[in-house]
């Protein structure tokens, strides 16, 4: 990778984010991880659609700046970041933004989470929302970190929208499906009604994420009006436990998470108590 050309990415990202109006004022924040211990982030208290490749600020991966220009600090959110970074070896950029209709969808409590996309059950699956934190607290990482495992797309409550990629043009690319998602889903509800795909369908979809070379687990819930519960349910189909008739089970997010996240520790060889 370039750093040179990286930087310039970045003030590209952050052009569309503000051109396309994801953000306003210095909402908004972008990182790149460019080396095993390296971060590129988006200074503090600029708007993102008039950046300069000089304003970005480098750090550790414990958010310490290593090199900036003068009078220049990392993105408030950085913590957010690193968090990301932390959880998921596969990503190597992350973009927040508060664009309107995914995040009125996060204020109104109501997830992206119905499968009526094809290209968004393949790439996001369900997006899930994170329950409110303060912003630029470490309140904020924390309220994210149960959904970062398993989701490359979340939406943060009463706040805005948060995207993982495997480079910086994959990650604002999820920012744009997120958005364009929750305008299309609002659009049919306002339609009165959303024809959900069927749950053959969605494996087959989900099937193709392989091929895709997409790391998350990114679950999809059929119709989780269907479960009843405020926070989504997640079907998992196939799994080898006493099934219903449908023979799937039902989780709800965090069960899925402890699931993943145990499966994972032993897959790597290490004690969950070991870990930190
Ligand atoms: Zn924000």
């Amino acid at each position: 990778m370039d750093p040179v050309q990286l930087r310039q990415d970045i003030v590209e990202v952050g052009k569309r984010l503000w051109t396309r109006g994801y953000v306003a004022s210095n909402d908004g924040n972008i990182s790149v991880r460019i080396a095993s211990d390296r971060l590129l982030v988006t200074p503090a208290s600029v708007s993102k659609g008039f950046m300069t490749p000089d304003m970005m600020v480098v750090t550790d991966m414990d958010g310490r700046v290593v090199e900036a220009a003068a009078g220049r600090k990392a993105s408030s959110e950085i913590l957010m970041h690193l968090m990301a970074y932390r959880h998921r070896p596969d990503v190597h950029a992350v973009v927040h933004a508060h664009p309107p209709l995914s995040t009125g969808f996060a204020v109104a409590g109501v997830p992206l989470d119905r499968a009526v996309l094809a290209e968004v059950v393949t790439t996001l699956g369900a997006i899930p929302i994170a329950e409110y934190a303060t912003p630029s607290t470490p309140a904020l990482p924390a309220s994210v970190e149960p959904y970062v495992r398993t989701h490359d797309a979340v939406l943060l409550a009463n706040h805005g929208a948060l995207a993982l990629g495997a480079d910086l043009f994959a990650a604002y690319y999820k920012m744009e499906t997120i958005e364009h998602f929750a305008r299309i889903s609002l659009t049919a509800r306002l339609l009165g009604r959303e024809q959900l795909l069927p749950r053959e369908e969605v494996d087959r979809l989900q099937q193709l994420r392989d091929r895709y070379g997409i790391a998350s687990p990114a679950p999809v819930c059929v119709d989780p009006s269907v479960a009843g519960e405020a926070d989504c349910q997640v079907v998992v189909a196939g799994a080898d436990v006493p099934v219903g008739n449908r023979g799937e089970i039902q989780l709800t997010y965090s069960q899925l998470t402890t699931l993943i996240d145990e499966a994972v520790r032993q897959l790597a060889g290490t004690p969950a108590h070991s870990r930190g």
